[in-house]
């Protein structure tokens, strides 16, 4: 049998899974940028995490760099889904590029959080994993005054300046549980510590982990489509773990080892909010060729959030902003 929400299926598919709207939007102003304007657009680090997406764009004209002294003086550049700290901006400005910024709208608004909250005096303690480069972009929309802390370890060992002006921001793409408890943790030992109006872990990142913990009790093994550096394909990898699956995330279904699926007899399969679809066609392939027989997909919420475009994109006879 196959269908919506029938559970006795071998393959289960989490629902919501794969891009979410800052991903979209991020790839969309790249495709744009090389209609408009022509190969080669230099694009700060990967747009988005995902080898394949990435590989996709490199072919059409994307130069991705790290550097901005490798764009030459003039170019378009474009910088990531994931932001960028405010000495990136200044130094685009500095070399006269052309930029178009990708940063998803709910990592602006997290920027934005820490501008308002530094002005008016507050410390800022953000959640979140050292080295991420949204973290380097949301850490560095200040000089000073951030302090980063990945665990409850780290909640016990940092110090701060003054208990009653403090607040906390994190990264988008966090454990939803995890990050409860470094919260806890932080409330339990400042308890002044004030809060953001509204979660920054944003609403693909808390979809796709509810899915999976739908998902997960349901199955044997869980394939999560999602490339390494992906944090929140990584969360939706553990997630699955804790709850009883042996789960396993790949690039592509190249990757899926016949050792993995041995003694299984139902698979559940999702993708990080930067994973296309298609590689999750591949896997349901894969999964087919090695003996599953029927899909499902699972019930889940729908999300019907879309970010508007930079402005200077539009293409030629568009109607619209
Ligand atoms: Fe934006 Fe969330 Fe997608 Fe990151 S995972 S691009 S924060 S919607």
């Amino acid at each position: 049998p196959m269908g919506q929400g029938g559970e006795d299926a071998d393959i289960l598919l989490a629902n919501p899974r794969g891009f979410c709207a800052g991903v979209d939007r991020a790839i969309e102003i790249v495709e744009r940028a090389l209609t408009l304007y022509g190969a080669p657009i230099y694009v700060r680090h990967e747009i988005v995490h995902n080898t394949f997406v990435v590989e996709g764009l490199r072919a059409k004209g994307a130069v991705f760099i790290e550097d901005l002294a490798d764009v030459p003086q003039g170019a378009t550049l474009i910088y990531s889904a994931h932001g960028v700290p405010k000495s990136v901006r200044r130094e685009s400005q500095a070399r006269g590029l052309r930029v178009f910024d990708a940063t998803c709208p709910l990592v602006t608004k997290v920027h934005i959080e820490v501008l308002k909250l530094r002005k008016e005096g507050y410390e800022i303690i953000m959640i979140g994993h050292a080295g991420h480069p949204e973290v380097e972009g949301t850490m560095g929309q200040t000089e000073d005054g951030m302090i980063l802390v990945e665990t409850i370890e780290d909640v016990s060992r940092i110090s701060v300046k003054d208990p009653a002006k403090l607040a906390y921001v994190s990264q988008t793409t966090l454990s939803v549980d995890e990050t409860r408890d470094v919260i806890d943790a932080l409330r339990a030992r400042f308890p002044l510590i004030r809060a953001p109006k509204k979660d920054d872990i944003c609403y693909a990142t808390q979809n796709r982990q509810d899915a999976v913990k739908f998902m997960a009790p349901k199955v044997d093994v869980v394939i999560v489509v999602g490339s390494p550096t992906s944090s929140n394909s990584n969360r939706l990898r553990e997630l699955a773990e804790k709850l009883g699956a042996r789960a396993y995330m790949v690039d592509g279904a190249h990757e899926i080892q016949p050792q993995w699926l041995e003694g299984a007899r139902r698979f559940g399969v999702t993708a990080g909010a930067s994973a296309p679809e298609v590689l999750v066609k591949e896997v349901i392939s894969t999964l087919k060729a090695r003996g599953a027989g029927s899909v499902s997909q699972l019930d889940g919420v729908t999300e019907h959030i879309m970010f508007p475009l930079p402005k200077g994109l539009k293409l030629p006879g568009e109607q619209g902003a």
